[in-house]
């Protein structure tokens, strides 16, 4: 098959329609709901945009007569990462870079886990006869299988927000954390649940090991990767509040298209099959899962492509807010917008010194330099609250004093044409911008995109604590002590 369409994906939705639960209401057709309806739809025009003749050969590339999705491709050369890049990047600019989720992330972490199979192989499961399977064939098939249907993914990978200060062998109930019950003839019974899944109006959850483990030396019923359907029976996803309230599209130009939707995952008693185990039990192998695959960088590496278009969009919306009012000619309000092109240069130049770095990995990937992806998602968590408030000192009132399309179609409509007008702008152009800018900032769209930032690629703490691990610094720090010695033998020369 390859390649799909929208509409294939929201046929596939519409026949096996996740367990999502939204307002203590089951969601039977998420295509139609009024929570879900408008993200499905602009996920479907993603799939859409593989079979525009202007994007085909950016979007897909051909394997033996068939067109699969970028995204899926094995990156052989840095020409292939390039290629993979502009992909990542077309997808992004499409929602301007206000979907973190789109199915290329998890694609490209299915990619390089399939590739390094061995890794997989090395999981002997519980030790019980028939348990250590061979995982790492059913992470290929796995990846094939997702890479022929061109499927979407949702991935969860934290525990319930418990208590952080004990084990998950220590909580209440030893199956409030995601763990195995039981082997079965068929496959693996998993209970419990997992904290956080954006979009979950996808086809399969991947459940892959993400916190470290400690449980035990070496078995751990918290150690497992696996995927299966979302709508597999007794699956089930507690939504959030919706974000996405209804509104015209004019008023919340991104909350009314792009609320990906976060749910808290639910597995009771959930049989996977055995041919969808990619690892059991092995605490080594799961806590070091996405370094030793190379999953983590290529994941890094969407995630910086997203994030540049992401910075574009809000230095276009900060400039506009600038032409619009004629802020420009203020020193202060240059250097604000200064910001923002600072911000987006430094992600560009960290994006091609990952490729320009990449190297192929043991199991022959051609996979992005560590250093600069570090460097950029460290960096952007930081960086984002700023963009944000830099867009509010720019728009001040202006992005919360917006009638809406209701009231510049009523009997107000003369007198806001009038006042709220811009100098370059009439007052519709005026407001359809700020309420661009309010939403990526300021509703509870923007706010979610705030704590998003901070954490979607994991604790911002921890994710700083473990660049000091890894980052060699020992070579400069025997500079300065080679430095501090030829000081003193000048100092005794000099004497
Ligand atoms: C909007 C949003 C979308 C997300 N989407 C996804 C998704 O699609 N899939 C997915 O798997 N995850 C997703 N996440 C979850 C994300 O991976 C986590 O938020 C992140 O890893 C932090 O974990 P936590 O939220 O459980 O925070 P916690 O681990 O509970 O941390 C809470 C606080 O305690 C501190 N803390 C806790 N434990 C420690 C420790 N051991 N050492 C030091 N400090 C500690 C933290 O620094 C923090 O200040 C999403 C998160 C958000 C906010």
């Amino acid at each position: 098959m390859g390649a799909r369409t929208g509409s294939e994906f929201l046929e596939g939705l519409r026949k096996n329609p996740p367990n999502l639960y939204i307002d203590g209401v089951r969601v039977t057709d998420p295509t139609t709901h009024p929570a879900t309806r408008n993200v499905a739809h602009s996920i479907a025009r993603l799939y859409d945009l593989q079979h525009d003749p202007q994007l085909q050969d950016v979007l897909t590339y051909e394997e033996n007569g068939q067109r699969y999705g970028m995204s899926f491709l094995i990156p052989r050369s840095k020409e292939d990462l390039r290629r993979r890049a502009a992909m990542h990047k077309a997808w992004a600019d499409d929602c301007l870079g206000f979907m973190g989720r789109t199915p290329d992330y998890l694609n490209v972490n299915l990619m390089a886990a399939a590739m390094a199979a061995e890794y997989f192989n090395r999981c002997e499961g519980s030790g019980e006869p028939g348990s250590g399977r061979n995982y790492g064939e059913n992470m290929r098939r796995y990846y094939e299988f997702v890479r022929e249907h061109d499927l979407c993914l949702t991935h969860a990978l934290t525990n319930p927000q418990v208590n952080r200060s004990v084990g998950a062998s220590q909580l209440p109930d030893p199956y409030i954390a995601l763990g195995i019950v039981r082997e079965t003839e068929e496959g693996v019974v998993m209970r419990g649940a997992r904290m956080m899944a954006t979009l979950p109006i996808a086809d399969e959850i991947l459940i892959f090991p993400s916190t470290v483990l400690k449980e035990n030396e070496d078995k751990s019923k918290y150690a497992m990767a696996f995927a299966i359907p979302t709508s597999t029976p007794g699956l089930y996803f507690q939504c959030r509040e919706p974000l996405d309230i209804g509104r015209d599209p004019e008023d919340h130009p991104l909350g009314a298209r792009y609320d990906e939707q976060d749910a808290f995952v639910i597995f009771d008693d959930v049989l996977v099959p055995w041919e969808r185990i990619f690892l059991l039990y092995d605490v080594k192998l799961a806590n070091q899962a996405y370094g030793q695959t190379g999953a983590v960088l290529h994941m890094a590496h969407q995630v910086v492509c997203g994030k540049i278009a992401k910075t574009e969009a809000l230095l276009g919306a900060a400039q506009s807010i600038v032409n619009a009012i004629g802020s420009g000619v203020f020193q202060h309000v240059q250097q604000k917008v200064s910001e923002f092109i600072v911000t987006l240069e430094i992600l560009r130049a960290l994006e091609i010194a990952a490729v320009e770095g990449a190297t192929p990995n043991a199991y022959g990937v051609m996979t992005p330099a560590r250093g600069p992806l570090d460097a950029a998602r460290n960096y952007y968590p930081q960086v984002y609250p700023r963009l944000n408030e830099l867009i509010q000192l720019l728009g001040a009132s202006g992005i919360i004093m917006m009638p809406t399309r209701a009231d510049r179609e009523g009997p107000m409509g003369p007198h806001i044409a009038k006042y709220l007008q811009a100098g370059n702008a009439s007052a519709e152009e005026r407001l359809r911008l700020f309420r661009l800018a309010w939403d990526m900032t300021l509703s509870s769209f923007g706010a979610r995109q705030n704590l998003y930032e901070k954490h979607f690629f994991g604790d911002p703490v921890r994710m700083q604590c473990a660049l000091y691990e890894i980052y060699d610094k020992q070579p400069f720090v025997d500079r300065i002590h080679a430095f501090l010695e030829r000081s003193a033998e000048s100092a005794v020369a000099a004497d």
